[in-house]
């Protein structure tokens, strides 16, 4: 009797990971990588034998509560020799007539010659959670003037 199920029997079996521990101690970051044999599982162990965190390897491009903002500027676009085969009046970013990221698609051959790309990234926190008093009742409207209860 056919059946839809097609899995074979390698696919039943359970993939084999490996965690990395960011390089940086104490850091808490790890890596987890999944291998669907045991000869990329040794290939990748033959390849990567330390990893580090975003945090650690680049931690300029990190946003954090002490550092809530980050631009980026492209190179001007213009044209490249590089790739002999597209046409000279093509214009690159870089190495790449396209940029993209969250939010946005930009083709440089819409734009003049020498045009960047500025792209930033900020952290919008939420407003402060309401305040509330050590036997955790909302603070009365107004606020608390950071004197303590009963000593008004
Ligand atoms: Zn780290």
């Amino acid at each position: 009797m056919p059946t839809s199920d097609t899995t074979n029997r390698r696919d039943l079996r359970r993939p084999i990971s490996r965690n990395l521990r960011c390089a940086t101690q104490p850091c808490p970051e790890f890596a987890h990588w999944e291998f669907s044999s045991r000869k990329e599982y040794d290939d990748h162990v033959r390849r990567v034998r330390e990893w580090s965190c975003l945090k650690h390897e680049h931690p300029e491009k990190v946003l954090s509560p002490a550092r809530l903002r980050i631009e980026w500027l492209s190179e001007p676009c213009e044209p490249s020799a590089k790739y002999p085969t597209i046409p000279r009046t093509t214009l690159f970013w870089g190495n790449t007539g396209f940029l993209h990221g969250d939010g946005y698609y930009a083709y440089a051959d819409d734009f003049p010659v020498g045009t960047r790309i500025r792209v930033t990234a900020e952290v919008i926190l939420p407003p402060l959670a309401p305040q509330t008093t050590t036997d955790g009742q909302p603070e009365p409207a107004g606020g608390n003037s950071g004197v303590p209860k009963g000593r008004e």
